[in-house]
């Protein structure tokens, strides 16, 4: 339903309509997705002129809705936010004074194995559904993930491998699929597409910041607030405003040449800084005159031209199917995620009605799933998909649930610009221009929090140019404010037994 006609390599050429006005501002903000705002916001407050350029009638990309039926779908998230009312994201919308509501989830999960459904309170809660073999080799892995030093040979080595090194895998399949499912459902990956360095830091920081949470009115109404912000800072957001080129002089980037979509005019904006939150592939596009189109970015990599394999080299994205389902009746009993274990595709589901009902007619449930594309053959996977939730919920599904929407997350749209892990440096060699949103996502730290901790980076990388001189005189290390840190180890602990966060706080309220 979303997914977008977009940017192989298009040459941009100069005609008649070339652009007959200059304007001037302080920064420019290349997309209006949730890295793009939050940088704006962050700039304006700091009183530099801003102006944001959306190439859509709408802002928030891949984070925000549509009202369907008087259901919130989601362009890409599936209302939840990784380290909920604790993470980075939560923090960063308090300091910019974004009002918002998170309502953190009040189980570890639900496990959906061997044709039963396991309701996992805290961690302890897997060993329901784990023989006392797969106990013990469980509590192995947690004993080396999160007590030893991961060797540095075993950093790179993709997590599946990893396993194999240290459990018998064969005898302990339950293992290897609950690894797989969140794998699937968090990062859109599978596990022999990720470093072992990466799951670990990803899960240390899970345990320690919180529970995922689901956002009161769904991820439009951070974006609907957030804009609200850059507004009230006299930001500009530029709708239907697509930016056709970045321009440089001498190494450094000065403006970006954009066309209104709905007069065809093309105008030059003039800036010092450029934030680009459209990911490597297409800023590269755009600084070498050219746009990147989805349907050359998804041509099989044997068919696509040099220029094609130019524009599309090192980006491997994290690719996704999901299901919108309204149902009459609760299917998912909790505010968490239901992963399944023994399902042949989909990897997770939630519920979000259960904790904001409005994001669906009163009386009606809304349901998520989440499942890796594992192959080309999209009629293919959608099928697997509709067959999985016939094996979770029998009957109950033909007779109370309604798919509003099916939709695939790759190419241009995808779940992830860049794989967990994979991420590039936020700074280019061009001087003036930063990339921010989930291409450039620092270690552990997955989703909007990975977009909100780019958008941290972003900021110090900024900071340290302008205290460069004084950190040097003063013999500092380089000054790091806005970044966040990550909260104690002990947090863990608190896993053991329940999900951490606010679901008993926000029941009472
Ligand atoms: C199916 C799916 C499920 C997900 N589930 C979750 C979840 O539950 N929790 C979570 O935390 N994250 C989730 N994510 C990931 C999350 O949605 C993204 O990481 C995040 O929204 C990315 O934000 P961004 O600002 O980096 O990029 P985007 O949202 O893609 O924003 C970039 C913007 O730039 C615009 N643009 C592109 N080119 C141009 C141009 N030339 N000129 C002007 N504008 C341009 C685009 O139109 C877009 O609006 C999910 C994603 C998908 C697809």
């Amino acid at each position: 339903m979303y997914e977008q006609a977009s940017p192989g390599v298009e040459s941009v050429t100069r005609d008649a309509s070339a652009p007959h006005s200059t304007k001037h501002v302080d920064a420019i903000v290349i997309g209006a997705g949730l890295g793009g705002l939050l940088s704006a916001a962050h700039l304006l407050q700091r009183g530099k002129r801003v102006v944001v350029l959306e190439r859509l009638p709408h802002s928030g990309g891949r984070f925000t809705a549509k009202n369907f039926h008087g259901v919130q779908v989601s362009t890409g998230a599936v209302h939840m936010v990784p380290f909920g009312s604790s993470g980075v994201l939560s923090h960063m919308l308090q300091r910019l004074h974004v009002p918002h509501r998170l309502f953190d989830a009040d189980v570890f999960g639900s496990f959906h194995a061997h044709g039963k459904t396991y309701r996992a309170r805290g961690l302890l809660g897997v060993l329901k559904f784990f023989s006392p073999r797969q106990s013990w080799w469980f509590l192995r892995l947690g004993w080396l993930m999160f007590f030893q030093p991961l060797p540095e040979e075993e950093r790179r080595l993709p997590f599946d491998l990893w396993l194999e090194r240290h459990i018998p895998v064969e005898q302990c399949p339950q293992l290897v699929a609950f690894f797989a499912s969140i794998a699937r459902f968090a990062l859109s990956l599978e596990l022999h597409q990720v470093s072992t360095a990466e799951v670990v830091n990803t899960t240390k920081n899970m345990l320690r910041y919180g529970a995922p949470a689901i956002v009161k009115g769904g991820c439009g109404e951070i974006t609907r607030q957030l804009e609200q912000i850059v507004h009230s800072y006299n930001g500009e957001i530029r709708l239907s405003c697509e930016v056709l080129q970045i321009l440089q002089e001498d190494g450094v980037v000065n403006a970006v040449r954009v066309k209104q979509k709905d007069t065809g005019e093309e105008e030059l904006i003039q800036a010092p800084l450029i934030v680009s939150d459209i990911g490597p592939r297409a800023t590269d596009g755009l600084l070498h005159n050219c746009r990147v189109k989805q349907a050359d970015v998804l041509k099989p990599k044997d068919t696509a031209s040099s220029s094609d394999e130019a524009a599309s080299a090192h980006v491997q994205e994290a690719v996704g199917l999901k299901v919108h389902i309204l149902s009459d009746v609760s299917l998912i009993p909790h505010k968490g995620i239901m992963y399944c274990l023994d399902t042949q595709r989909i990897a997770g589901m939630v519920q979000p009605t259960n904790s904001d009902p409005t994001l669906a007619p009163a009386g009606k449930h809304l349901l998520i799933s989440h499942q890796v594309i594992q192959s080309n053959n999209v009629e293919e996977e959608r099928a697997l998909a509709l067959s999985d939730l016939r094996y979770l919920f029998g009957e109950t599904f033909d007779k109370h649930c309604q798919i509003l929407t099916m939709g695939t997350y790759r190419g241009e749209w995808p779940v992830n610009r860049i794989s967990q892990g994979e991420d590039v440096d936020p700074q280019l060699d061009v001087r003036g221009l930063y990339m921010v949103g989930d291409a450039v996502k620092p270690s552990g730290y997955l989703m909007v929090e990975g977009v909100a901790q780019s958008v941290n980076n972003f900021l110090d990388l900024l900071e340290n140019m302008d205290q460069e001189q004084e950190a040097v005189r003063k013999n500092d290390p380089r000054i790091r404010r806005n970044v966040m840190a990550p909260p104690s180890r002990l947090n863990a602990l608190r896993w053991l037994w329940r999900a951490p966060g606010n679901s008993r706080n926000v029941g009472k309220s």
